[in-house]
């Protein structure tokens, strides 16, 4: 940053979760944001998403040291929560994931760090542009598919060759919702026969605009959907309901993509032992809730399981493995965060008036978390 730049500096840190390959800032916005801030990049940052420290010189940024960023940057930028707070300046603002982990509200806190957690953001139309949990969401569900078309011992789609013919495979996306409508996408481009299940009722339309079927759970519950537009959260006995009333749709499926999520719980359990014993050999799950616990009672995160014949893939980041889209979406999100913050030049403005800032800071988190 030159001695005479009066801009405020955002700093952006090289991700140290292992397998995290996203960044959060792409020099495509470096360029974007350089009217309103300086922006300072960790060496590599960009690296495993394509972006060498070059592209980021380029577009206008600096390249700085870890601890030089840490200790100056008053803005510090990551996809997840840096796990040491302790080399932060009280005061500084961090905008990351890891809004929904009591560890590092605890952290920040006691370090005297601002901490946007992204996951926090409010779900109304003038957000929409910074929700990074369904741009990642977007992309989970596409890899979730072709990960599971990866596991499958057989092909997708319909196919009549002159060595034989094969039938198309069945698919169902437990979850309808960002994550679950894109597997939908997917696994239909790719010819499968598919189908969708969610327990809100506005998933059935949405389901059915992709051209696929919407499966009923009968009188097992409920449409619920909280004030949010999340799901309500459900009764033991409404789900164990549900478990007996998919059991059957479940057994017919080869692949099964499971999202279903209450935000700030454990994720449901969909799918039991008593499920998975009926299932045929050779299915496969890919449980896009393994980071919550699970949507079936054998799910491993970041592992892949086998019990009797089904392969349960329990994949906690799919959006890593698509580091250039997953960071150029995120970055987009982060950007457009930051536009609202600074949007009268004079640095960054954590206002509590405003919606958006105090859902990040956790201040509001009546538009998070479940009625
Ligand atoms: P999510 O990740 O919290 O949950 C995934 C899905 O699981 C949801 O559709 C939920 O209804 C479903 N689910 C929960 N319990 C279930 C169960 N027992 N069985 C089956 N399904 C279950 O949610 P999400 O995908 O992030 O978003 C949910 C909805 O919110 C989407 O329809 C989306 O269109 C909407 N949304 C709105 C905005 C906005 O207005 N700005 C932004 C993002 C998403």
């Amino acid at each position: 940053m030159a001695i005479n730049d009066l801009r405020p500096n955002i700093g952006v840190l090289a991700e140290q979760v292992s397998g995290e390959r996203r960044v959060a800032l792409v020099p495509a916005d470096v360029r974007r944001l350089a009217k309103l801030a300086s922006i300072t990049v960790e060496r590599g940052a960009g690296l495993e998403a394509g972006h060498p420290d070059e592209a980021y010189v380029d577009a206008g940024a600096t390249i700085a040291d870890r601890l030089a960023i840490i200790s100056s940057a008053p803005t510090v930028l990551a996809v997840r929560a840096p796990s040491n707070l302790s080399s932060f300046q009280p005061g500084t603002v961090v905008v990351s994931l890891g809004g929904r982990d009591e560890d590092i509200a605890r952290a920040a806190s006691a370090r005297g760090l601002k901490h946007l957690g992204l996951e926090r953001l409010p779900r109304t139309a003038r957000a929409q542009a910074m929700d990074v949990l369904s741009s990642q969401a977007t992309i989970a569900g596409y890899a979730a598919v072709i990960e599971g078309a990866r596991a499958l011992d057989v092909l997708l789609p319909m196919l009549t060759t002159a060595a034989g013919g094969v039938k198309p495979a069945k698919m169902i996306a437990l979850g309808a919702g960002v994550a679950g409508l894109q597997a939908i996408a997917t696994a239909r481009r790719l010819g499968a026969v598919v189908h969708g299940f969610d327990v809100r009722e506005a998933a059935r339309e949405q389901v059915e605009s992709l051209g696929a079927r919407f499966v009923s759970a009968g009188e097992a519950l409920k449409a619920q959907e909280a004030a949010n537009g999340y799901a309500a959260d459900q009764s033991a006995d409404e789900q164990a309901a549900l478990r007996r009333a998919l059991a059957s749709t479940l057994a017919q499926m080869q692949l099964i993509v499971t999202s279903a999520q209450i935000p700030g719980r454990p994720a449901p359990l969909l799918i039991d032992d008593e499920t998975l014993a009926g299932l045929a050999p050779g299915t496969v799950i890919v449980d896009l809730a393994a980071e919550t616990g699970g949507n079936t009672s054998r799910t491993k995160p970041d592992e892949t399981v086998t019990t009797s014949g089904v392969k349960i893939v329990g994949s906690v980041n799919l959006p890593s493995l698509m580091a250039a889209d997953a960071s150029r979406f995120f970055s987009g999100n982060v950007r457009a965060l930051l536009e609202h913050l600074m949007a009268d030049e004079s640095g960054l403005q954590l206002r509590l008036d405003d919606p958006i800032t105090a859902a990040l800071l956790g201040v509001d988190q009546t538009l998070r978390t479940a009625a």
